[in-house]
């Protein structure tokens, strides 16, 4: 399999009934903002650089971001924040996501995530990310030069450690800790956590463009 038939293979993916309901339903009855655009409402698939050494990982797609762009981190708050910053570090080759027709690339970086399709108050629940973990399971065996992954988010964090636990291999129990990099083991990824980019953490200051920014010069370091 090659991520364009993996890519294809998420889209049609229908294995959560409350998702597919979900993303649907806001799909059709929109944001009066967007109210002229054609959402995607479907599964979200991963964006970028397959061959690239990086792998981020986020929660979810937003109702009226993703859900409706089609593209992760693309149309909301969160990824005017994710894309400045990966501007600034060379990995994305402009500012802002607009849409999938903005001619946006990433350059050593994919972008992913746990849950490919929106769920009700950003919260998927264990067996909606457990049916999903296995696509971004099989992104991972695509990267053949991944070094690394920066978990956007404590969830992100979490199911990337289950799933290296889920394959035997023996993780310490490791608290998830903004800008701390773990060692997954002997030749495998390094993981590098970050607060997500949501509002909630960007509008109260718990993540500051500045912290953010440190996370990706961190992540050329790691790649040095
Ligand atoms: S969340 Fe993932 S597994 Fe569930 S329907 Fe969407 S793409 Fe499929």
């Amino acid at each position: 399999m090659n991520i364009d038939s993996l890519n294809q293979t998420v889209i049609q993916c229908r294995k959560c009934p409350r998702l597919v309901e979900y993303r649907e339903h806001i799909a059709a009855i929109k944001k009066c903002a967007y109210k002229d655009w054609v959402y995607w409402g479907k599964p979200v698939p991963a964006f970028g650089d397959v061959n690239g050494q990086i792998l981020g990982v986020g929660l979810a797609p937003g109702a009226h971001g993703s859900n409706r762009t089609g593209r992760m981190f693309t149309g909301d708050a969160s990824g005017v924040f994710l894309f400045a910053a990966l501007y600034n570090a060379g990995f994305a080759s402009q500012p802002t996501s607009l849409n999938r027709d903005d001619g946006m690339k990433l350059n050593d970086l994919l972008i992913s995530a746990v849950c490919r399709c929106v769920p009700p108050d950003n919260k998927p629940s264990r067996l909606e990310i457990a049916n999903c973990l296995p696509y971004l399971e099989q992104e991972i065996e695509l990267m053949t030069n991944l070094k690394g992954y920066i978990a956007l988010g404590r969830i992100a964090f979490e199911n990337i450690l289950r799933s290296y636990r889920a394959k035997g291999v023996k993780i310490p129990r490791f608290e998830f800790k903004h800008g701390e990099v773990y060692k997954l083991g002997d030749g495998l990824p390094w993981l590098l956590a970050t607060y997500h980019p949501s509002q909630q953490n960007t509008l109260t200051g718990r993540l500051t463009v500045s912290m953010f920014d440190q996370i990706w010069q961190k992540t050329i370091a790691l790649l040095e």
